[in-house]
């Protein structure tokens, strides 16, 4: 089962897919990972993507469709995908359709996640993960058992991304709801597209989308 995840930042995307990994078997493909893992690496990607991304742009359409095709055809995907972050605007939608169908693949079901903004920007500002292992805290709503501790693996060093402060959540917002919220309308003329409301506690979400699965 392959499945779209759109949703602006800061609406859970990640944290339902990494569920959706463990749960069913499926493949995170999340774009912002792979962009984040050029950039550490110091790859030409890297480098050309980390001044755009700091200021929550979106990186070139070429990058990332090439990213994703790449990644199409590796044998991890088989059982199945979760794109997180991709596509992000309509030259991307139509760039995976265009892949998918050579590829003769097809996505069973689009889930668009809903939060208000100003809920968006509280979520994304707070959070910060495990520099050792990555699990995800936030300042208010998951903080580890013991401060300054991660709950996982033990380690005292925590890290923020640079394109999560106040300023930039807010152009990433703007660009979201310009260049990525028209999708859902492209997507629900297509059929397999649904709906659920991200401002639920993270396991009511969890259900809202297996349901949506299920049924899919
Ligand atoms: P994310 O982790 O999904 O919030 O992505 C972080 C940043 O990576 C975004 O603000 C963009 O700069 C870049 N990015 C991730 N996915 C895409 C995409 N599909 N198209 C263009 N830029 C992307």
């Amino acid at each position: 089962m392959n499945v779209i995840l759109l949703g602006p930042p800061g609406a859970g995307k990640g944290t339902q897919a990494k569920g959706l990994e463990e749960r069913r078997g499926l493949r995170q493909l999340s774009t912002g990972d792979m962009l984040r893992a050029a950039v550490a690496a110091g790859s030409e990607t890297g480098r050309r993507a980390k001044a755009i991304m700091d200021r929550g742009d979106l990186v070139s359409d070429d990058i990332v469709v090439a990213i994703i095709a790449e990644r199409l055809d590796a044998p991890d995907v088989k059982n199945g995908f979760i794109l997180d972050g991709f596509p992000r605007n309509g030259a991307q939608a139509e760039a995976l359709d265009r892949m998918l169908k050579s590829k003769g693949m097809k996505i069973d079901a689009v889930i668009e996640m809903k939060v208000d903004d100003e809920a968006l920007v509280e979520r994304i500002t707070g959070r910060y993960s495990c520099a050792k292992c990555g699990k995800g805290y936030h300042d208010r709503f998951e903080r580890p058992a013991r401060e300054g501790v991660c709950d996982v693996c033990g380690s005292q060093e925590f890290i923020r991304r640079p394109d999560d402060n106040e300023a930039t959540v807010r152009g990433r917002l703007e660009v979201y709801n310009r260049q990525t919220a028209p999708l859902i309308d492209y997507y629900g003329k297509k059929g397999s597209f649904y709906a659920v409301d991200g401002m639920a506690e993270i396991a009511a979400v969890r259900r809202q989308i297996e349901a949506v699965l299920d049924r899919a």
